[in-house]
């Protein structure tokens, strides 16, 4: 199949080398020119637009770091929307806020074009190995059309509902992913104040009603799980700043719902100091510095 992949970073290069391999033509656009020689070398054709990545396509796909990225992606002069071909499906894997998706959605239905919203978890690695979760926003008739391609790039394609959930979902996920980071910091270094060893606390934690996957898979303390960025001084995984944008999305998100989002908000604010000593580019359970000396 000819599929427009746009927006190459830490995801989408991976997503795309994966559809690459499955046996796919991939027109390509991105800002980034080496990323560009990358996929080119691998066998993709490189575009010169969004525009002209679209009107090859018989399915667009867009990664893009945020909302205002996939707006001018979509609805911009040289965009998909002024390329793509009335019946082709699109559909934005980046993660933005859910009126944005519906927006868009609705500026492409106009033009006779079904988009839908599909965010991932599983980070870079599982973007590298192919098992992502995608929650995918969209018809019925949609999500059937793209769960194939979708599965070629990971392991979880569940439909959520019609566009704009599958944002929905992410951010959720992502806000109580955010706060039980820093409950399971509070948690491990008072326990180390108070002057247990870590090791020993993490395992009651992980084996009582304390347990979660900040605690047991990707425990903030140094060297309690050996595969956790903790142990390899907060690098690689999921960067502060990305966190730091989901817990705003959140909030955002529950400011037009009139819904509490008491703990999210003050997750944000640590998250956002922590961006500001300039620690945002660490993973984000280095949140536990805000704890230690
Ligand atoms: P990234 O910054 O590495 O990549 C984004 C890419 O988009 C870059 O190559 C950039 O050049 C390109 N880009 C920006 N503006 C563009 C434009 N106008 N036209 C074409 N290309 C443009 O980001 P990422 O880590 O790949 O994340 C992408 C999305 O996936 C984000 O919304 C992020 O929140 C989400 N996400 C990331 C992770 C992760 O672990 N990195 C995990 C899950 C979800």
């Amino acid at each position: 199949m000819n599929i427009a992949f746009i927006g190459l970073g830490n995801m989408g290069a991976p997503m795309a080398r994966n559809l690459l391999k499955a046996g796919h033509t991939l027109h390509v656009f991105d800002l980034n020119q080496d990323v560009l020689a990358e996929l080119a070398q691998l066998g993709g054709h490189v575009s010169a637009s969004p525009k002209n990545a679209a009107a090859q396509g018989e399915l667009v796909i867009t990664m893009l770091p945020a909302a205002a990225h996939v707006r001018s992606v979509y609805l911009g002069e040289e965009g998909v929307l002024a390329g793509i071909r009335a019946g082709t499906p699109a559909v934005d894997c980046s993660t933005i806020d859910p009126q944005t998706a519906r927006d868009i959605a609705a500026a492409a239905s106009r033009q006779g074009v079904d988009l839908a919203d599909a965010p991932v978890s599983g980070g870079t690695g599982g973007a590298q190995a192919g098992t992502l979760t995608f929650m995918v926003g969209a018809s019925a008739q949609l999500f059937g059309q793209l769960q194939p391609v979708l599965a070629q790039m990971g392991r979880n394609i569940v439909h959520c509902g019609e566009v704009g959930t599958g944002q929905i979902a992410k951010i959720c996920n992502n806000l109580l992913l955010g706060i039980s980071m820093v409950g399971v910091s509070e948690a491990m270094a008072l326990g180390n104040a108070l002057g247990i060893d870590t090791q020993v606390l993490a395992g009651i934690i992980n084996s009582s009603t304390g347990r979660c996957w900040s605690s047991d898979t990707y425990n903030p303390w140094p060297g309690v799980v050996e595969t956790a960025p903790s142990s390899r001084g907060y690098s690689g995984g999921f960067g502060a700043d990305l966190m730091l944008k989901d817990l705003g999305l959140a909030t955002e998100a529950a400011k037009q719902a009139r819904q509490p989002v008491i703990l999210g908000a003050v997750a944000q604010q640590l998250y956002q100091a922590m961006s500001l000593r300039g620690d945002g580019g660490l993973d984000f359970s280095a949140i536990i510095k805000a704890y230690r000396n």
